[in-house]
């Protein structure tokens, strides 16, 4: 049976993507040995990571005086390494759901954090508006897409202070505006490769401007200067990640793929408002995300949910399973899900409301 991913991370990757890997993992670049045990070092694999931070560049139009890294430990580790680098008296924090949260919380260990605003009070189901940055922060921090609740903020602020953005779950879903960023950072297991690797967009002037000393591996300067090996990277997630890049600039780069994600997402979207079994978690059409779509049974429906997921299970439909604390269903239609499991799930939620 068909299988459809959606599944919200470590999620659905291009089959170019894998097909490559495993090509690199028997037989890396004509070398005759696996990417698996080749030198960090060695020119071709110092090639890898060369193609990948160009075509980082090229894709997301990345200004020169910016670098881009490929690190360890997840974008929880960017938590502290963002506060640590560049918080010295005070930063501040838009709070949009459990990631922005766990940023905060590492921030409070550097300096003063102001949550500008918050949409706890409401399960995170907006994006909050009209908000203003203090002009005296060290930088203002945002999570561009969450990935639990399904809101995401389309808009790259103008911001008088240092925009640094969580970018997880939606880098390369569509076009941004990169000047207008002081760092971006991410795990790439949503949109871009297996775990194991965390990318870095870093406008060089930024650093240097904090009091404390910074350990050594926790200083991004480092990792510039080291050109992303100061020790030994994530070789195979960074290898795969490469596929992707070069599959998402085969596909037409990303003007195409932000096509592509809006025809899925309004397709899904169109469905869970029109079907009287569903309704959408979030309701303002300005903030849904385009990447993990929340719905949950409708009122009068509640006890079928365990049906449906039953139902979805049965027809190969994998991971649309809500987040705990939000509960119902989340199907993530990151890049590489092709619309026909959206058109498939569509179909199955059809089906589902004539029976009921
Ligand atoms: C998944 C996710 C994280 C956590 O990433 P790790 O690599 O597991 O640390 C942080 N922020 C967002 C927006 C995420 O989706």
């Amino acid at each position: 049976m068909k299988k459809h991913n959606f599944f919200a991370g470590p999620s659905i990757l291009p089959q170019f993507t894998i097909d490559e890997t495993i090509k690199g993992i028997q037989n890396f670049e004509g070398t005759g040995l696996s990417v698996l045990e080749i030198s960090h070092r060695s020119k071709q694999f110092v090639a890898v990571v060369a193609e990948a931070q160009s075509l980082f560049k090229e894709l997301l139009n990345i200004p020169d005086n910016y670098s881009v890294l490929f690190l360890g430990g997840g974008a929880s580790t960017q938590f502290l390494m963002v506060a640590y680098n560049l918080l010295n008296n005070k930063a501040a924090y838009l709070n949009t759901g459990v990631w922005a949260s766990k940023a905060i919380k590492e921030a409070k260990f550097f300096g003063e954090v102001v949550e500008v605003a918050s949409s706890k009070e409401a399960t995170f189901n907006y994006i909050p508006k009209g908000f203003s940055v203090p002009e005296d922060a060290d930088y203002f921090h945002v999570t561009t897409n969450n990935t639990i609740y399904g809101t995401e903020i389309f808009e790259d602020f103008d911001c008088k202070v240092p925009l640094v953005a969580d970018m997880s779950s939606n880098i390369f879903s569509r076009p941004i505006d990169v000047s207008k960023y002081a760092l971006i950072y991410g795990g790439a297991q949503k949109n871009l490769a297996p775990a194991g690797v965390t990318f870095v967009i870093i406008r060089n002037d930024i650093l240097g401007k904090v009091d404390r000393a910074i350990p050594t591996i926790l200083n991004y300067q480092t990792h510039i200067d080291g050109d992303s090996m100061f020790n030994t990277p994530p070789v195979l997630p960074i290898y795969s990640a490469l596929q992707t890049l070069r599959w998402l600039k085969a596909q037409g780069g990303l003007k195409v793929m932000e096509q592509k994600n809006i025809e899925k997402a309004n397709l899904l979207y169109a469905e869970i408002d029109r079907n009287k079994c569903f309704q959408a978690t979030i309701k303002d059409p300005a903030d849904r995300s385009r990447m993990n779509i929340c719905f949950v049974m409708n009122k009068g429906y509640e006890e079928l949910e365990k049906e449906f997921l039953a139902l979805a299970d049965a027809n190969g439909m994998m991971g649309l399973k809500g987040h705990r604390s939000v509960g119902g269903f989340r199907a993530s239609t990151y890049n590489a899900l092709p619309k026909e499991s959206v058109v498939a799930l569509v179909a199955l939620m059809q089906e589902f409301e004539a029976k009921h």
